[in-house]
């Protein structure tokens, strides 16, 4: 049976994992949460490991390349360890199943007549490690890396890229969904207004060595983009010890139908063409399904200011968890603003969040209706869990924010409830009634009201799960067993204040 396939992008191992790789890669772990709960699911990530800049960075630190990819990809995988992400395999666009994989899939696109060989002049961004055009470019510039582009001709490959411009745009919306729709209209106008050149697949060997050979020509490296790419079928294979190099092509056909297409592929906006255009048209030449859903987030900034190595506010993940738990963390990348947007995060609204829902307005409602229970009696109806439509319809739209809100708008109803009924006085009440009259109006309403609110906590802690699993499976503990707990401990702003200098540092 098919898996709902959900992935992240592969991370470029020039970067060490910081908050923005976090982001992506707890949201993947969110949606695989979610979707386990009924499905079988299987949820990629993993590391993009070729290309000059790698090799530059390792010959700076001294390491042989691999050995440098080794590293920084474990450091990757333990980090996704640390903050409890529940990958079911990573990739490595540098392990050999992979290599492979690229060669045949390479191999085949050239059989089939959509490669071809030619020679590419144009501006090439060092740091980008690709081609600009002229539109890209500010001041002559290249916006990322504020450097004068190099003109660069070379013979290389290319994939007829050009001739799938109708073909995208015809699956754009209905079986190749973009999301946000503004993402989606992005697209749509691109595709409209500007015409699709055929694109390099290749580079020399003499300029980039650190890639996988062109499987006919060993003087040209694949360009690490298309390779990159290709992790999304290599990486569930090979999850299955599939041995790519005696298969033929219907064999690797019938083993992808168990993952692909895609049910959700997530990206950040910056690798939107990539993914949304040249993917597309080489999964079409192929003559495979496009991925059912892209889903573009935005970025975030810190205090206002742009992540960035330069800044030195590449918040390392690990760190932060230290400091403020893994629960204010991974709750936090998703209550603030929508996802999809941009937006802006403090570690003081980290905080302040925290508090204020998770220990004062869920944790609160949690350990005052089981101290109830526990102090004025047990509850003769059972407690019954029935799934939201509002919130699994939240779920699907990948409204985390939204999700987060209603959670807390659920617990803070409750609490009003409990504020304005005083259950406390209404079991005293019951207790001075009648000795014989075991149920009366006050034990009714008494036991009305905690049931309900047991039942909403219930409904909250489900859909809390995908967020912070560890939490709440103890909310869901503290009700099987009726006995209050403090599931969130109050994070103290003037402890972590000096800490967070240090992080900042
Ligand atoms: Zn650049």
């Amino acid at each position: 049976m098919k898996k709902f396939f959900i992935t992240t992008p592969i991370y470029y191992v020039n970067d060490k994992p910081h908050i923005g790789h976090t982001y992506t890669t707890v949201a993947a772990d969110i949606l695989s949460r979610f979707y386990r709960n009924g499905a079988s699911t299987f949820f990629l990530t993993g590391t993009d490991e070729h290309g000059t800049k790698v090799c530059q960075s390792a010959q700076k630190q001294e390491v042989e390349v691999k050995k440098f990819c080794d590293e920084v990809a474990q450091n990757y995988q333990k980090t996704w360890k640390a903050l409890d992400v529940n990958y079911d395999f990573f990739v490595r666009t540098t392990d050999k199943y992979h290599e492979e994989f690229v060669k045949l899939i390479l191999t085949r696109l050239k059989d089939n007549g959509f490669l071809y060989e030619g020679e590419y002049e144009g501006l090439y961004c060092e740091g980008c490690e690709e081609f600009k055009s002229e539109k890209d470019l500010v001041s002559g510039c290249c916006p990322i890396h504020k450097t004068f582009p190099i003109k660069l001709k070379e013979k290389v490959w290319f994939f007829k890229l050009a001739q799938f411009q109708d073909k995208i745009f015809s699956h754009l919306g209905k079986d190749f969904v973009v999301l946000p729709q503004k993402r989606e209209a992005e697209l749509t106008s691109f595709l409209k207004n500007e015409k699709l050149h055929d694109v390099a697949i290749s580079r020399p060997r003499d300029r980039v060595e650190w890639g996988i050979d062109l499987p006919w020509d060993n003087n040209q490296v694949i360009y690490v983009w298309i390779d990159a790419l290709f992790n999304y079928l290599s990486g569930p294979l090979s999850s299955r010890g599939f041995n790519f190099s005696n298969k033929h092509w219907e064999d690797i056909l019938e083993a992808l139908n168990d993952f692909w297409p895609a049910d959700i592929q997530l990206i950040g906006k910056d690798i939107l063409r990539f993914h949304a255009v040249i993917w597309p048209a080489l999964l079409l030449a192929l003559g495979l399904p496009l991925p059912k859903r892209l889903f573009v987030h935005g970025f975030f900034t810190i205090n206002g200011e742009k992540i960035s190595k330069s800044l030195n506010n590449a918040v390392n993940p690990v760190d932060l968890k230290k400091e403020f738990g893994l629960a204010a963390l991974r709750y936090y990348l998703f209550r603030d603003f929508s996802f999809g947007e941009d937006g802006d995060v403090s570690l003081e609204n980290l905080v302040e969040r925290y508090n204020a829902d998770l220990a004062d307005n869920i944790g609160n409602l949690l350990s005052r209706s089981l101290t109830l229970v526990q102090k004025y009696g047990a509850l003769k109806q059972k407690i019954e869990f029935k799934k939201d439509e509002d919130l699994e319809n939240l779920f699907r739209n990948f409204k985390f924010k939204e999700a987060l809100e209603k959670i807390n708008l659920l617990a803070r109803e409750k609490n009003q409830l409990i504020d304005k009924e005083k259950p406390w006085a209404l079991i005293k009440e019951a207790h001075q009634g009648k000795e014989f009259a075991i149920e009366n109006n006050s034990q009714i309403k008494f036991e009305k009201i905690l049931i309900s609110t047991l039942e909403t906590l219930l409904i909250i802690s489900y859909y809390l799960k995908p967020f912070l699993p560890l939490e709440a499976e103890k909310i869901e503990t503290a009700i099987k067993n009726l006995e209050p707990e403090i599931v969130f401990p109050k994070i103290l702003l003037e402890d972590t204040i000096t800490k967070k200098q240090d992080i900042n540092k």
